[in-house]
Parts: C-alpha cells; structure tokens; sequence
C-alpha cells in the first residue's frame, strides 16, 4: 500500500525552484533515504511532506488524501533533527512526555507510553536525568523517543547522527535499524550524506540533484546498476574509479567507471597502470591510490597482507562485467 505519494510535487522561494516535479511512492511502513549534494533540496523536501513549508505545486497525499493545506500536527507525522532540541530543564521522562502533555493524554498514558518508548531505546536508566548528564548518542535517543510516543505514522529524520562521533553513530545506526524493524507500519524517511547509513538502512535510496530525483530504488540497484554517471560517482565509498579519454577508448565508451573492489591488481601486467602515490592500510584490506595521469588518482582496493610502497608501478584490470561504461553525456552505455 502506498503511504505517501508525490505528484509534481515543486517548491519554489520567490523565482528559485529548489524543488523540480518530483514524482515519488512510498510505501507504508517503508525506509526510504533521500541522498544529494549539498544545496540539492533533501532538507526542503523534508519539510514540505512534515507542512513546515509550504508547497507551491503538485499534490502531496498521504493515505490517499492531499494534504497540501493540513497543519503539521495533523498529519501523522513526526521528525527528528540533527541538533536534538530538547528542553535543557526538563528530565528525560519529561521531554519524552511533553507532546503528550500538550494533547491532554492521561497520566497512565503518559506512563505507559514513555516507559515503553525508553525501554526501546534503552533510556530507562537515564529517564530521572537531564539532557546535559546525557551523551550525544543518548540525547539524539530521547529526541527520536518523544516522537515515538506520539505515534507518528511517518518518521522524518535530518541527517539526525550528523553531530556524533564515529562510534555513536555507528551504535545510534543500529538502533534506528531495529527501530524501523519492530515499527514494521511507520514509513521512514531519512536524509543522509552518509555512504554507510544510506546503504545499510534504506529499503530503497532516493538520489536527488538540483532539485530533481536523479534515480531511485533499492541500494544494491544503485550500487550495481547506475542509471547514470552522476549516480555512479555519487553512491559508494570510495567512490567509483572513472577512467577517461583514450584509456576508455577500447571500450568503446567516453568514461569507464570500476569500483575500486572491482580491479584485478598486479604487479606485472594488465589493463591499465600507474604509480603508486599513496597507500591506507585498514588492516583487513588496503587502498592504493595511484597516478594514471588523470585528476583523480584510481584507488584500488587490496588484501591487507599485499604491499605496495609510494613510487611502484602498478597494473590493473576491471573484473569481468564489472565494468559501467558511459557516453559523453553521461548517460549508461547498454
Ligand atoms: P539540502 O538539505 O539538500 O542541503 P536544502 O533543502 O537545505 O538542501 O536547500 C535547497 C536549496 O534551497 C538551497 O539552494 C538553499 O539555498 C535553498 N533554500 C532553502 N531554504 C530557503 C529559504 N528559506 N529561502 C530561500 N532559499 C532557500
Ligand atoms: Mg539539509
């Protein structure tokens, strides 16, 4: 069942359209990711389904009605932001319980669904707390708490693990993860520049650019099957390597793109070569940047126990049909 449909949906301030006829469903209880540059309009997108800004044209429904003129606390939906925004003198249990307060909810209510709200979240033993006794991780936990208890049927999330640290986002990844798993109805939308989060999260990915959806669906379609050069250079981490001009040439493609876990490496022949220039050992693996003469050096992705030193020579060559060809305007080569 569709939850959320766009319909030409568009957003413009004054003559800027920021955001172009986006068409999109998605389905109820599903995890869709919105991805882009910077300035592409994920944010705006974001806060005209939630009704924080206005939409200038198109139709955004949910549950089949439109929408476009239903007040934000009427929609059902609920969104977290990357700075957590909870209120410094209140408790934890408190700042989870406030909307419900606002609705004159019982105090059994109240009680009941805050308790169940922390123990998902693993905040009980923080409830009596305020935010400032709480960790980074924590707070942006009892943010996303006080929009559970509301029982949103859509979950609106801005880059909401932008301001953690490496291991909490990993470990408030996780536990938006299990999130969406136990709240198998609530359709989530998540804006993220992060490679890992929008692969490891997504039921699908949506790519924005300039406003326009450059493509969507599942994250191994995108990873494996580019409808374009911009979503090839865009989804994956390193990006993709992008081979040009003559060294593209005998594969009769204006750029061949290989991902750096897709190229054979060898030390005495192969496709293409260049110097070593660089080397990042990981431990389980490595990667090899290297001079071909273009402007991004290529990076190849080894075996951690294989050793190459800055100024070697290197060959490489793209593993059978794992190779992106793509013309001059950057569209795929079929
Ligand atoms: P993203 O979240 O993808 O980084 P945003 O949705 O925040 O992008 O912004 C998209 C574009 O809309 C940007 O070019 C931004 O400058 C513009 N924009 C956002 N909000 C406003 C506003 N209130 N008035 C005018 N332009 C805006
Ligand atoms: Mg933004």
């Amino acid at each position: 069942m569709t939850n959320l449909k766009l319909v030409d949906l568009s957003k413009r301030y004054g003559q800027v359209e920021v955001l172009k006829h986006i068409n999109l469903d998605i389905r109820s209880g599903e995890f869709m990711v919105f991805v882009g540059p910077s300035g592409c309009g994920k944010s705006t997108l974001l806060r005209c389904i939630a009704g924080l800004e206005e939409i200038t044209g198109g139709t955004l429904e949910i549950e089949g009605e439109v929408v476009n003129d239903r007040a934000p606390s009427k929609r059902g939906i609920a969104m977290v932001f990357q700075s957590y925004a909870l209120y410094p003198h209140m408790s934890v249990f408190d700042n989870m319980a406030y909307a419900l307060r606002i609705a004159n909810a019982s105090k059994e209510e109240i009680e009941t669904k805050v308790t169940a709200a922390a123990e998902q979240l693993q905040l009980t033993p923080y409830l009596k707390r305020l935010p400032g006794q709480l960790s980074g991780g924590q707070r942006q936990r009892v943010a996303i708490g006080r929009a559970i208890v509301r029982d949103p049927k859509v979950f609106l999330f801005d880059e909401p693990l932008s301001n953690l640290d490496a291991a909490l986002r990993v470990a408030t990844r996780i536990q938006i993860a299990k999130l969406h798993e136990d709240m198998t109805k609530t359709t989530m939308i998540y804006v993220t520049h992060d490679q890992v989060e929008a692969m490891t999260l997504a039921d699908r990915i949506c790519v924005l650019r300039d406003g326009k959806i450059e493509q969507v669906g599942t994250p191994l379609d995108l990873y494996d099957r580019p409808e374009s050069l911009f979503v090839a250079s865009f989804i994956g981490s390193p990006t993709m390597n992008m081979i040009e001009g003559s060294k593209a040439e005998p594969f009769k493609a204006h750029t061949v793109g290989v991902r750096s876990e897709h190229m054979i490496v060898s030390a005495d022949s192969g496709t293409w070569n260049g110097k070593v220039i660089h080397t990042e050992d990981l431990g389980s693996d490595s990667y090899v940047y290297v001079d071909m003469g273009q402007e991004d050096p290529i990076v190849l992705r080894v075996d951690g126990s294989t050793k190459y030193r800055s100024g070697d020579t290197v060959y490489f060559s793209p593993m059978e049909g794992r190779i992106h060809r793509f013309d001059g305007t950057g569209k795929p080569i079929t």
